[in-house]
């Protein structure tokens, strides 16, 4: 059914060790190990986008065999499972070895266009990575990685990606609110599927461990199987750590557009490959925001606020950048790794640049003494965290502005608070007039720029509350909003008819509500 070719435990050096006790991995970048059976694995849903890449029909993913498979209860042919070792710096901090504590992986599938896929189950078991933890994950979770990665590539944003998510039919105890009040919840596994799942702390490991041989190895391994464009290139190493800072770049310009907040950018949950992953205590912002977090347990450092994704993300380049400076053969000096650091700083710019000139409406931004769209957007950015504006709701509307006459009328529903709006509708009025005015300088036809911002102003984003919805029915059995909103997902950019209660901004409910304003990590 699956084609495997499991090159990453085929060409880099495994554990030793077979047993799955908790323990230090050195010279070595995996181990076997064997997903823990479940009593009783049932398939809740599964995304038909992904299956067909991987040439699967419902009739497969529905079958018992696929079922079990993805439950961690079976193993297809060619399946190999292993979990791999990889360290990282976490809320700013060298942590040492981590590791996929909760996610084995299943092999490498080579679909009938060549592509290459990981697949791994998050959730199926202890692993020798797993600590004091139990290698398990909750339905909360579970949902909530299985629809947001779905979503994010919807949204056209760099991800990993969901196949399927299997409820366990076993019990996970978590202290949800790390509050001394562990309870008993619904297991489930996510497999998770990626091009490569490959992460900065993978090479950070080596580095920190002074495994030079081993670092080379990995890095030669990534840019073969990884970066295979660049095999033959006389510079790869510069062109590789360039490379993933453009990607980087492009990622985090994708979560600023729109209004993703990661959570917990720790460097073993930045991927090689730009891609988002590991969706935890993630959220979407509501009311524009620069300082929010969902994480509760960033909730004092705000460390992974949502206006600080750019300067974390750089942050994390420059960790990997150290690691690689370990190799001193072949990064002599630091000028290449210098190079790809900048390489970010000039992707970002220019990315946001041309992104949010796209939301706005401009061609392109202009920096001229009369016309300034710096400072125009700086001032919008003010007057809609003042006015606790939705960032959506906002951006969506804004092509609906008369540009002959603007009104901002037109922007009233993306107001939380009645009073707000009447304060600061006369400072949207004077925004709204020069803003009319840029727009008019552009001279493009009006239907050509609001198809525009429509491409990159999404009407459906994955709500926290919306998730929590689907989340609360899912405890009560009823999975038929998982599946509602894996649907309204598919099109994010598209006003799909019937569907306006899925665009709705927060309600007021939600505001202070666990799982839809605040998360933890637990898990
Ligand atoms: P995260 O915060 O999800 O990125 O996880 C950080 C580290 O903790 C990784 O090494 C995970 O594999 C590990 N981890 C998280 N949750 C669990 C769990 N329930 N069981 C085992 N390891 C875990
Ligand atoms: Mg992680």
């Amino acid at each position: 059914m699956l084609n495997f070719d499991n090159r990453f435990i085929r060409e880099l050096p495994g554990d030793s060790i077979s047993t799955n006790e908790t323990r230090q991995v050195t010279r070595a970048c995996w181990s076997s190990v064997t997903p823990t059976r479940v009593a009783a694995p049932n398939m809740l849903a599964y995304s038909r986008e992904m299956a067909a890449t991987l040439g699967l029909d419902d009739a497969a993913m529905q079958s018992n065999e696929m079922v079990n498979a993805l439950s961690g209860n079976e193993l297809l042919s060619g399946m190999q499972p292993y979990a791999t070792c990889y360290g990282g710096h976490q809320f700013g901090h060298w942590a040492g070895q981590l590791g996929d504590g909760r996610a084995i992986y299943l092999g490498e599938v080579v679909n009938a266009a060549g592509e290459r896929w990981e697949m791994q189950l998050k959730g199926a078991g202890p692993t020798p990575y797993s600590r004091r933890a139990d290698g398990r994950a909750v339905l909360r979770s579970s949902i909530r990685e299985f629809l947001c990665s779905e979503a994010m590539h919807h949204l056209g944003i760099p991800t990993t990606r969901a196949l399927s998510l299997v409820a366990t039919g076993e019990k996970v105890v978590r202290d949800m609110f790390y509050n001394g009040n562990p309870m008993p919840e619904q297991g489930a596994i996510v497999c998770r599927v990626a091009p490569s799942f490959t992460r900065f702390g993978h090479v950070e490991i080596l580095a920190a461990r002074g495994e030079s041989d081993l670092l080379l190895k990995f890095i030669d391994f990534t840019i073969d199987r990884d970066f295979p464009h660049l095999k033959s290139n006389p510079q790869k190493y510069s062109v590789w750590f360039a490379e993933i800072c453009e990607r980087t770049a492009h990622m985090i310009v994708g979560w600023m557009q729109v209004g993703y907040v990661h959570g917990v950018m720790n460097t073993d949950n930045m991927s090689i490959l730009g891609l988002t992953i590991d969706y935890g205590p993630y959220g979407w912002v509501d009311n524009f925001d620069p300082g929010w977090t969902p994480n509760t347990t960033d909730a004092n450092g705000k460390r992974y606020a949502f206006g600080r994704q750019p300067e974390i993300a750089r942050w994390n380049l420059e960790r990997l950048a150290d690691a690689l400076a370990e190799l001193g053969s072949v990064f002599a000096d630091d000028a290449a790794l210098r190079a790809g650091l900048e390489r970010y700083d000039e992707i970002y710019n220019n990315e946001f640049n041309r992104v949010f000139a796209q939301k706005f409406g401009f061609r392109k931004l202009k920096r001229e003494l009369q016309n300034d769209d710096g400072e125009l957007i700086n001032g919008i950015f003010a007057l809609m965290q003042n006015a606790e504006v939705d960032m959506t709701d906002f951006f969506r509307q804004l092509s609906e502005i008369q540009i002959s006459n603007p009104s901002p009328d037109v922007l009233r529903s993306a107001f939380y608070v009645e009073e707000k709006w009447r304060q600061y509708r006369p400072e949207f009025a004077a925004w709204l007039t020069r803003y009319a005015a840029r727009v008019s300088a552009d001279a493009q036809p009006d239907a050509i720029r609001v198809e525009a911002m429509r491409q990159v102003n999404p009407r459906y984003v994955l709500r926290n509350y919306l998730a929590q919805q689907a989340i609360d029915l899912a405890g009560q059995g009823d999975m038929s909003m998982i599946h509602e909103l894996l649907d309204v997902m598919r099109n994010p950019y598209s006003t799909q008819t019937g569907r306006d209660a899925f665009a709705a901004k927060r309600p007021d409910w939600a505001r202070h509500k666990a799982g839809c304003s605040m998360l933890s990590c637990s898990s």
